[in-house]
């Protein structure tokens, strides 16, 4: 069965055989502009609402979810129709409302630090399970609207490029957020990174750099091997000359790993040119890896480091770590993984 938010305007009419035409409109907009489930649409006459609660079953069940800051982050984790596990985490700023989703069940990307890149890749979400999670967190966060989606939960967005560019025209045009308050992000897929300079939708880019050499950066983000960081630079400044919208820069801070004096020359060497900004998130701890986080001091003279070499940096701080939301951290406990990962060669991911 697809996903309610994986059909079209004719699809979705077609269940409604017989129907005056006004219904699947009237259908459309319940989902999309009013967040409503069928059973809520009370304009609806009741057995249709009963034969539209099925055919239009959630393609996410809920597994658990969990809050954490004060009600201020909450975490789902979700089981999709063939098992299949995800996570989404909305968290509530006092300017904004955030969901981050995810676009992979798993990923193939391999990051060493990343719990999801641990566990392995199982599938690409299809559309409508990346838009069905947008709308699951949009219904949580009333009274409030939400106004801001990252794609930075599980997966590699631009591995996913079809799905996902298609979720960013149904949550824009039909969802009603504003492009520019969305944000992809990813490891450096240099092709999706190209193509996404030449979409008319002026959404963000993020990209996980972590590493301004190659030779640590091939250990640490693999696809580093197949897009190095001169043809990764390179396709970012398309993408900053096409888009004018600001490129931003991730980067885990990892104790005498990635945090040294040398290493914030060379993130500002690649950073300055593109004019980027820079987030700095700590490492938050995953099973897999065996180095911690850099002390809250040596954050600090990294930020430092980086604005006398000429680069904006802002320090992040991690929601939702107590529940394992918080950035990399989105994989799952004994039981909860993606299920059967199979582990690509590396490189062989990224297209
Ligand atoms: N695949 C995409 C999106 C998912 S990861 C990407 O890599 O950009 C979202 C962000 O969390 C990335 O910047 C990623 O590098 C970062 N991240 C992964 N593991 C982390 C960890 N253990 N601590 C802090 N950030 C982490």
């Amino acid at each position: 069965m697809p996903a309610p938010y994986d059909l079209t305007r004719d699809e979705l009419a077609a269940l409604l055989p017989g129907e005056p035409p006004f219904r699947a409109r009237q259908v459309w907009d319940g989902l999309h502009a009013r967040l409503q489930r069928p059973e809520e649409m009370t304009e609806l006459p009741a057995a249709l609402r009963g034969h539209l609660g099925e055919a239009l079953a959630p393609a996410l069940r809920q597994e658990s979810r969990r809050t954490a800051d004060n009600g201020q982050t909450t975490k789902w984790l979700w089981a999709l129709g063939d098992g299949a596990r995800v996570e989404t985490v909305l968290m509530h700023y006092p300017d904004r409302v955030t969901a981050c989703v995810s676009t992979q069940a798993g990923c193939a990307m391999a990051c060493q630090f990343c719990a999801t890149g641990q566990a392995g890749f199982r599938r690409h979400l299809s559309e409508g399970e990346i838009v069905e999670q947008v709308v699951m967190a949009a219904r949580e966060a009333r009274p409030r609207r939400l106004s801001n989606v990252v794609f930075m939960g599980m997966g590699e967005p631009l591995a996913n490029y079809d799905r996902v560019w298609a979720a960013v025209e149904r949550i824009t045009g039909e969802l009603g957020l504003s492009a520019r308050h969305l944000t992809v992000s990813t490891v450096g897929i240099v092709p999706g990174i190209r193509r996404l300079a030449g979409e008319s939708l002026p959404v963000n880019l993020a990209v996980s750099l972590h590493a301004a050499n190659d030779a640590l950066r091939d250990e640490l983000v693999p696809i580093n091997r197949r897009y190095p960081l001169a043809v990764l630079a390179e396709a970012c400044a398309e993408y900053v000359a096409a888009s004018g919208r600001r490129l931003s820069i991730e980067w885990a801070l990892i104790d005498e790993v990635n945090d040294r004096d040398a290493d914030a020359t060379e993130l500002a060497d690649f950073a300055r040119p593109l004019r980027a900004h820079v987030n700095l998130i700590p490492l938050n701890p995953t099973p897999g890896y065996p180095v911690v986080g850099s002390p809250f001091g040596r954050v600090r003279s990294f930020r430092d480091r980086l604005g006398a070499l000429g680069v904006n940096a802002t320090v992040r701080t991690t929601r939702g770590v107590e529940i394992d939301a918080a950035c990399g951290q989105l994989a799952a406990r004994a039981g909860h993984g993606p299920g059967s990962p199979v582990r690509l060669p590396r490189g062989a991911a990224g297209h």
